[in-house]
């Protein structure tokens, strides 16, 4: 064993995704974490925060262990996986070293000291990414594991519906199916979304916390949540409830809040806002009717379809 290795030994690297974490997020720190010790670098999955109800379904299905919370990461070696923005970040990850990334999303001005190992790329889902890197390694994805990136990429481009999805996400979910013994991918990703649906227990700022980004934009602070449901109709009754929510929040020194209520179905997005300034956010969204809500048709993607225009009017 090298030196290297004894002192990773001793203090694995901690792989985290961002905060309020996603199946994406959390799979993706459990895959990575298993390759990286097959490597010979020891590392552990952390989450910045419990499972939501489909990654507890798909970590229960897959029966893999949940990441503990954990939410500094002073003094350690971390990887980022699924985000590379400060703000969805651990709050002292600038105290901590970042070694790795492994992310589908814009990067976030993360810096780092000394080079580091980068895998970033403009597909569907992180787990995508983590195919691309256990084929690159020669290292075969345990039977629970291939299910569970199989469950985040289902997740992340819900069912292959996003505009996000890329043929490799779709060759990659059929690969990993195969290992994970998945038969029916359709019917599986249709049960595992329907866990999105049971809101009935959650508070309006359950639901707002559930799925939601913060990010800095030209030194404004504006929170963009989301929440992804095959029957989007089921959270109209809660709008108020939800509202409320966001004006409570907005108190934290945000500029705006943007709720995205998107309906996987029909396709489109009912967006709820909250902000100083509701004109910036109509003009860059193209929002016609002016007001708290509008019905956006074939807008379901936050990365792709809202961060980049709001960045773009904040500028
Ligand atoms: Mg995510
Ligand atoms: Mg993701
Ligand atoms: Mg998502």
């Amino acid at each position: 064993m090298g030196w290297g290795a004894i002192c990773a030994a001793a203090d694995p690297v901690l792989v985290v995704g961002h905060k309020n974490p996603d199946t994406d997020s959390m799979v993706s720190a459990i895959a990575v974490a298993h390759l990286k010790t097959r490597q010979g670098i020891p590392a552990v999955a952390i989450a910045q925060g419990p499972p939501n109800l489909e990654t507890r379904f798909v970590l229960d299905r897959f029966k893999l262990a949940t990441p503990p919370v954990l939410r500094s990461v002073a003094g350690r070696r971390v990887i980022l996986v699924d985000h590379s923005d400060y703000p969805l970040a651990p709050d002292d990850l600038t105290k901590g070293e970042v070694v790795g990334l492994v992310d589908h999303h814009k990067l976030g001005g993360l810096a780092t000291d000394k080079p580091i190992e980068v895998w970033v790329f403009p597909v569907g889902c992180t787990n995508t990414v983590v195919a691309r890197m256990y084929a690159a390694a020669g290292i075969a994805i345990p039977n629970d594991i291939a299910g569970a990136m199989l469950s985040a990429i289902i997740s992340d481009t819900l069912l292959f519906k996003s505009p996000t999805t890329t043929q490799e996400d779709r060759d990659a979910a059929a690969r990993l199916a195969g290992i994970a013994g998945i038969a029916d991918i359709e019917a599986f990703g249709l049960k595992q979304l329907a866990t999105r649906s049971e809101i009935a227990g959650m508070s309006g700022a359950d639901l707002l916390h559930a799925d939601l980004k913060t990010f800095d934009m030209h030194g404004h602070k504006v929170g963009v949540a989301q929440l992804e449901l095959m029957d989007g109709s089921l959270l109209a009754p809660r709008k108020d409830d939800l509202l409320a929510a966001m004006r409570k929040l907005k108190g934290e020194g945000y500029h705006s809040i943007l709720l995205m209520l998107t309906d996987i179905t029909r396709q489109g997005t009912d967006l709820l806002v909250v902000s100083d300034d509701v004109g910036i956010i109509e003009t860059a969204l193209g929002l016609k009717s002016p007001g708290s809500s509008a019905w956006l048709p074939g807008v379901v993607s936050r990365k792709q379809q809202v961060i980049p225009s709001l960045e773009k009017a904040f500028e």
